[in-house]
């Protein structure tokens, strides 16, 4: 059920990441239905904090996937879920008393964020953000709030001059989806400036690994391969990524909550710069060891509107003012994946 082994935690985490999320710490998780934020509430429960998750289960994908990813959370007397949109809870009843706000929950997609469902990125990505944020700053809420952690996303970079690119280098977003995440971090920091309010924003770079969604290229990948369809390539191929492993990210999570200063911006890069073509083959080299004689075959097509030629993050801020850096190389973090991929397809032939 869980995906990842998280028994370790608790030695590898900094003095002042482990304090803060000491046993009986009571934490919330948005989106802790989605890929990223299920490993997050596994992981805080591992470091036995007292957790509510909140997610609304949208359908942009299947919402057996999520209910799937909720499996193991569940199981524990400590976690509360609350099947709920953000924006229609009572934002200080939620928050009151909790030491953490761990804040994914947003609908992601570059490429759907064009066109006539902009409206749900603005409610779900900018509004959320604000309605717990000014639950934040309320007297019940801020004196014992520690951190809001707030998942903000590389689309906020667009295409930049130079490579990699650095907190302090200017955001042009080329989607809509980056400019509401961007929205999103900016109000983080009006929050700061003006209320106090502490928050560290997380811009990931493309996180893969176990129940990545099934809209990200990887999973997309290995999903046609196995079913013998052809896999669209975007582009010549030749575009590059800072690839994730999503144990990462959730550390990067864990470990931003004990950061120090009001508001903290931190890339979060797997340190794994590729072209997609170069991880495409790594993935298609793992994949024939776990299924012999399966073959992806490609076809490409024009690069799709929004989608930025090359992304990598410069990890410096993060290794210096919480101590993160990524540990999961590429080639291990996509055999985790393909993995996951094949034993989920095989309990579901059972
Ligand atoms: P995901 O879609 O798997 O998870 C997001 C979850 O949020 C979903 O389960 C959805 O139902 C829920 N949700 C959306 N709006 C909600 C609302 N108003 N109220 C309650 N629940 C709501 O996405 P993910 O890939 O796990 O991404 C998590 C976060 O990380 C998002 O904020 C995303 O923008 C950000 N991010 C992800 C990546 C990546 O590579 N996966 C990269 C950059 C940023």
């Amino acid at each position: 059920m869980t995906a990842l082994d998280w028994s370790d935690l608790q030695h590898t985490l900094p003095d002042a990441a482990r304090d803060l999320l000491a046993p009986g710490t009571p934490v919330v998780v948005t989106g802790c239905a989605g890929f990223i934020g299920s490993h997050l509430t596994e992981a805080l429960l591992a470091l036995g904090c007292e957790v509510v998750g909140v997610d609304r289960l949208t359908d942009y994908y299947d919402v057996a996937q999520k209910r799937d990813n909720l499996r193991g959370p569940l199981a524990s007397d400590r976690f509360t879920f609350l099947e709920r949109d953000i924006n229609d809870l009572d934002a200080v009843e939620l928050l009151a008393g909790r030491r953490v706000c761990f804040h994914l929950a947003a609908q992601a997609g570059v490429r759907a964020s064009w066109g006539g469902e902009f409206c749900n990125y603005l409610d779900w990505n900018v509004q959320a953000t604000q309605h717990l944020l000014e639950a934040a700053r309320h007297e019940r809420v801020r004196p014992q709030l520690a951190r809001l952690v707030y998942s903000s996303s590389s689309s906020v970079y667009g295409d930049q001059p130079r490579y990699p690119v650095t907190e302090d280098d200017l955001p042009m977003p080329r989607s809509p989806y980056g400019v509401t995440k961007l929205a999103a971090e900016h109000l983080c920091v009006l929050y700061g400036a003006n209320y106090e309010v502490p928050t560290s924003s997380l811009r990931y770079f493309t996180v893969y690994g176990p129940r990545q969604r099934p809209d990200m290229a990887f999973r997309i990948f290995l999903e046609a391969a196995l079913d013998g369809r052809p896999f669209t390539v975007y582009g010549d191929g030749q575009q590059t990524r800072d690839f994730t492993f999503v144990a990462d990210a959730v550390r990067a999570n864990l470990m931003a909550a004990a950061a120090t200063s009001t508001t903290e911006v931190f890339n979060v890069g797997g340190g794994s710069r590729v072209s997609l073509r170069e991880a495409l083959d790594t993935l298609q080299e793992l994949l024939r060891e776990a299924v012999p004689g399966c073959e992806a075959e490609l076809v490409y097509d024009a690069m799709a509107m929004g989608d930025v030629r090359h992304t990598a993050a410069d990890g410096s801020r993060a290794a210096d003012t919480v101590g993160w850096s990524p540990t999961v190389g590429l080639r291990e973090g996509l055999a985790r994946e393909v993995a996951w991929v094949v034993a989920r397809r095989s309990d579901d032939d059972r």
